[in-house]
Order: structure tokens, then sequence, then C-alpha cells
């Protein structure tokens, strides 16, 4: 076979694409992913990474089954990138309290499996001595434990480990045609947004991945697929404002929630069905408003904490009709389009393993191979063994607080980017203060981990992502981009541009009061110290970017 044949193209390099890609080339098909833009580029990257007991589907029993396994297999085979959070919700009404019983049994159910305690009630002092900033007025609490997943590593070491076993992985390239014979797709033809050339592959089968544009390529392919697009926004604070996760009731009766998450912390999530274009999408003022006002009824200070951003994506779901948005499955659905082309709808981050395995499952079928699958048995990259950080700090004179955020990212992987700095010393240097992250880490995902951009190396290292949002390293991190890929200066400063409007995006709706000088004050930085106001550099803005 040539590089331009393949048994199956996966488009999509969300958590279901990557997943999917990663279990069909351990199956030993001929497998290429094609992504337009960056892996977890879309809804993956804006969603709160839990991996949860399916505790707010507990209508749907099969599903909370299921969810619940895919923790276990998540924690064998990725648990370098996974964190437990406590969680508290503070009851301040008596008739909430009665209706959490049934929740208390659901999720108790599968705990064990989980190694979490069963769910349990607690005092008013307890949940107080827990988090202090709980409202005075709480009457109980209800305690439980869920595990949360960096999602845009989870993609990214699902990606590696696809290529690992023979899979060919290219970002910045996007599905535009396909080429059929008798209704039958026989070839993708796509479109390099990094080169600007257009290239066809053939193929057997192509697995249609691609989230909340799945309806767009099926209609492509000649086929139909119905979806119910369906927005949600975070909103989030510049630091881990609570000691443990908070839920609460919103005024509309659903859950929402403020997780602590990596360095800062999570408001989440809205839940409304959209028409809007997912390429253009930022939470909205109301959003956002929804999000504080619910959160306050608990924790009574929340306005008095900093916002340093928002995001907002869109769930694929599955397309049920006369039902309120909380009502409709979580499932998935695996739809053969007889075409050629299979394609999903709905699912969730903690299922993409379990949506893999289904397709990859039908995939071999359809190809006559009878591989089983071991996604579940075979760990990701970086998750082999335990890191001793303690030993690794003196061994290589990096700070201990650096080596506990590396860790957290690389797992085992993290000692040959220790190894760089044997011989670069001067690599020792912390690029990125809030994460933080060192000079060579971020030589070595350049590397290593095919990225095109600083978003790219946002995505791998949370680089920007803490409270000065990318004010102070983004400089310093296209520097080292631009050694590593040679970039000429134009493409240099558009590439700045670019880190800058996207953090923009997500700043600018959550902008108030003195933090709105204070980011004048940052603009003022880039447009006056490094000149990036500058007209000659050829950039077009896209309808979002144009407030910059
Ligand atoms: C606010 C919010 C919070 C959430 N929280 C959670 C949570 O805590 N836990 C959980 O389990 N789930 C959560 N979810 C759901 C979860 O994020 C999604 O179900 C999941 O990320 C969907 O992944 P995906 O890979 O299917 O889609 P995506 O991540 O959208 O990936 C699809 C990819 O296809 C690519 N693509 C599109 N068109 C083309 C083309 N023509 N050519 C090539 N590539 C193309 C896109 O660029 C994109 O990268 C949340 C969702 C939202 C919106």
């Amino acid at each position: 076979m040539s590089d331009s044949e393949y048994d199956v193209v996966v488009i999509g390099g969300g958590s279901t694409g990557t997943a999917v890609a990663r279990d069909c080339a351990m199956r030993g098909l001929r497998t290429i992913l094609l992504e337009r833009d960056d892996i977890a580029s879309a809804s993956v990257g804006t969603c709160a990474g839990m991996i949860s007991s399916g505790l707010k589907y507990r209508g749907e029993p099969e599903i909370m089954k299921m969810c619940s396994l895919e923790v276990v297999y998540l924690n064998r085979i990725a648990r370098h990138i996974i964190m437990k959070n406590p969680i508290l919700a503070p009851i301040l009404d008596l008739s909430v309290a009665a209706s959490d019983g049934e929740i208390i049994d659901a999720y108790s159910e599968h705990a064990e499996e989980r190694e979490v305690p069963p769910m349990n009630f607690i005092t008013p002092e307890a949940t107080l001595e827990i988090e202090p900033m709980v409202s005075p007025d709480v009457i109980a609490g209800v305690y439980y434990e869920e595990f949360f997943i960096d999602p845009f590593r989870l993609c990214l070491l699902q990606a590696l480990d696809a290529r690992n076993y023979g899979a060919n992985i290219r970002t910045y390239c996007e599905v535009i045609r396909f080429e059929t014979l008798k209704n039958e797709v026989q070839g993708v033809v796509f479109y390099n947004r990094i080169t600007g050339t257009t290239e066809i592959v053939s193929t057997k089968l192509v697995v249609n991945a691609a989230g909340p544009w799945a309806h767009k390529l099926a209609r492509l392919s000649g086929a139909d697929l119905d979806l119910r697009l369906n927005k949600g926004a975070h909103v989030i604070f510049d630091r881990r404002i609570v000691n443990v996760g908070i839920t609460a009731k919103a005024i509309d009766g659903r859950w929402i929630y403020l997780f602590p998450h990596e360095n800062t912390t999570l408001l989440g999530t809205t839940a409304l069905d959209t028409w809007e274009d997912p390429d253009t999408l930022v939470a909205s003022l109301d959003e956002i408003e929804y999000l504080l006002q619910s959160i306050e009824t608990v924790i009574p200070s929340i306005r008095e904490a900093r916002i340093i951003r928002t995001m907002a994506g869109i769930r694929p779901l599955v397309p049920e009709w006369n039902v309120p948005e909380d009502k409709v499955t979580r499932g998935y659905q695996v739809i053969d389009h007889d075409n050629g082309m299979i394609s999903f709808t709905g699912g969730k981050l903690v299922m993409c393993r379990h949506m893999a395995e289904a397709v990859t499952n039908l995939v071999c079928k359809k190809l006559g191979s009878k591989v089983k699958c071991t996604t579940h048995k075979k760990p990701l990259p970086g998750n082999e063994a335990d890191v001793d950080i303690e030993t690794l700090s003196k061994e290589y004179g990096v700070k201990m607080h650096a080596l506990e955020r590396m860790r957290a990212r690389r797992g085992t992987e993290m000692k040959k980017i220790l190894e760089m700095t044997k011989v670069n010393p001067e690599w020792k240097t912390t690029i990125c203060t809030c994460e933080p992250i060192i000079e060579a880490e971020i030589r070595y995902s350049i590397r290593e981990e095919f990225p095109q951009t600083l978003n790219d190396l946002r995505r791998r290292l949370r680089l920007g992502t803490g409270p000065c949002q990318g004010t102070f390293c983004t400089y310093k991190a296209a520097a080292i981009l631009s050694e590593e890929l040679n970039l000429e200066g134009d493409d240099f400063l558009v590439d700045i541009l670019d880190f800058r409007a996207e953090r923009w995006k997500g700043i600018r709706p959550s902008m108030r009061g003195e933090q709105l000088a204070q980011e004048e004050l940052a603009q003022g930085m880039y447009s006056c110290v490094g000149n990036l106001d500058q007209s000659d550099v050829d950039y077009d803005l896209k309808p979002w970017e144009e407030g910059i």
C-alpha cells in the first residue's frame, strides 16, 4: 500500500476521533486522522474534563454503568493526567435534601469499583469546615468524589499512541470533498492549511467524528445526519478559589458547578439549544450572569473573585425531539450511512474510548478483521510507572513546583525532558510562570508533539492559560517556537496576534469594572512595546477578532 491508501480515514481530532484512530491503529488497520485545526481544538477543549460517574444521567442506568466502567479504564490507562476532586453540594433548602436521597443511591451503586467512598450527607459544621466560603445559611451538605482528566492531553496522547501504532496523524487538514463511485465513498479530498495545497487519499471506510460539524461532513458524502446542537459556557477564575468542587441548583433547577481545575477554577455550565456557528462561538453575558447568580446562592462572595476568561463549546447531542435539553440522552449512536461512511451522534468525553471501541468493532466487521479491542488495557504514553519528583528535583536541579506540574502533563515522559537540561542547562528557565513551564518542555513539545502555533502549545502545555493570560510568556514562547520551526518575521507576528486574539475571544465577554482598564494596559503592551498594531502585517481578522 502507498502513503495515500488507507483502510480507514478518521475525520476529527477531538476526544472521539483520536480515540477511534488509536483503536483502529492498535487493531492493525491502516489509519489516517484528518483534523482541520489542531488536536482538541474544538468542543472537547471547552469541556470541564470531568470523567463523571454519570450521576446526572441516573435516569439512564446503562449509561451510568458505562461511565463508571470507563472511569475505571481511564484510571488504568491514563492515571498520570487524572485528578480526583472532592465535591460538596451545600444544601440550603429542605426540599432539595429530600430529593437528594435518590441521587445518593444512584451514585453509591458503582462507587466501590471506581475506588471512591459512597456519597454521604454531612453536617452544616462539617460543610463549612471543608469550604468556609459556603453560605452560613447551609443546613447540610452532600459529599462525594469525582475524577477529572486533562482533555487536551488525553486527545494528544491518544493521537500520539495511534501514531506509535502506525497511524498517520495530520493536523490543519480540512476535509472538503469525497470521491464516490456508485454512491460509495472511495476517496477523501482535503485542503492542507499549512501548505495551501489539496491532497487526496483513497480509503475503504470513513469514520466521521467531526462533533458539531458531523452533519456537514455526512452531507458532503451524500448522506443525511441530524444533530441536536447544545451550547455550553464556562467562566474561569484566576486561581483555585475553593478547596473542593461545589455544586448548586440554578434558577431553572439545573445543577451547575464550581470546580477547582488545574491552577484555576471553572464555573459551569449552561446548556442551550443552539443554531449558532460553532466556529464563532463565545459565552454570552446572559450565560455568565446565569452562572454567577446560581453559584452565588451557595458561595455568596463569588463576585469578589477575579474572572480571567470564559469559554464556550457545543455538545453534538443525539437529535431527540419534544424533550427539554436536560432530558436528552447523553448516550451516543453509531450511524452506518451504508455509503462507506460511519458517523457518531451524541456521546461525552468520558465515553470516547467506548465510542471508539463500538465503531472500530463495526469497521473490523465490515473489513473482515477479527482483532479484538485492547484500548482499555494498554497504557497511554507516560503512564508506564510512577514518578518520584523529589528525586528528580535533586538530580536535575529543577524546582519541585515546576516538576509537579510537569508530572501532571507527562508522567514518565518527563525524564526525557529533564535529560535535555543536562546538555542545555539554560533550558531550565521558566517561560510561563503561571503554570509553570520550563524552556526544555516547550522545546520537547515542539519536537515531539507536532504543534504549529502558540495556540497549539497552549493546548499541549497550558501555556498562557493562567492569571496573566499569556501577557508575560507570549513573546518568549514565540521566540522559541520560531527558532525551532524556522518561522519568518511575518509568520512570527501573525502567530502572536492569533494567540492574543484567541485569548481575547474568551476575555472580552467577562470584562467588568477595573479589569477593563487593566486589559487596556495589557493590550497596550502588545501594541506599543511589541508594535503589534502595525498595519503592514497581512492578517485577516475573523469576525470575533475585530475588537482587538
Ligand atoms: C461546555 C461543555 C462542557 C462539557 N463537559 C464535559 C465533561 O465534563 N465531561 C464529559 O465527559 N463531556 C463533557 N462535555 C461533552 C464533550 O466535550 C463532548 O461530547 C466531546 O468533547 C465531543 O468530542 P468530539 O471529538 O466528538 O468533538 P470535537 O471536540 O468538536 O471534535 C471534532 C473535530 O472535528 C474537526 N472537524 C470538523 N470539520 C472537519 C473537517 N471538515 N475536516 C477535518 N476536521 C474537521 C473539528 O475541528 C474538531 O476538532 C462538555 C461539552 C461542553 C460543550
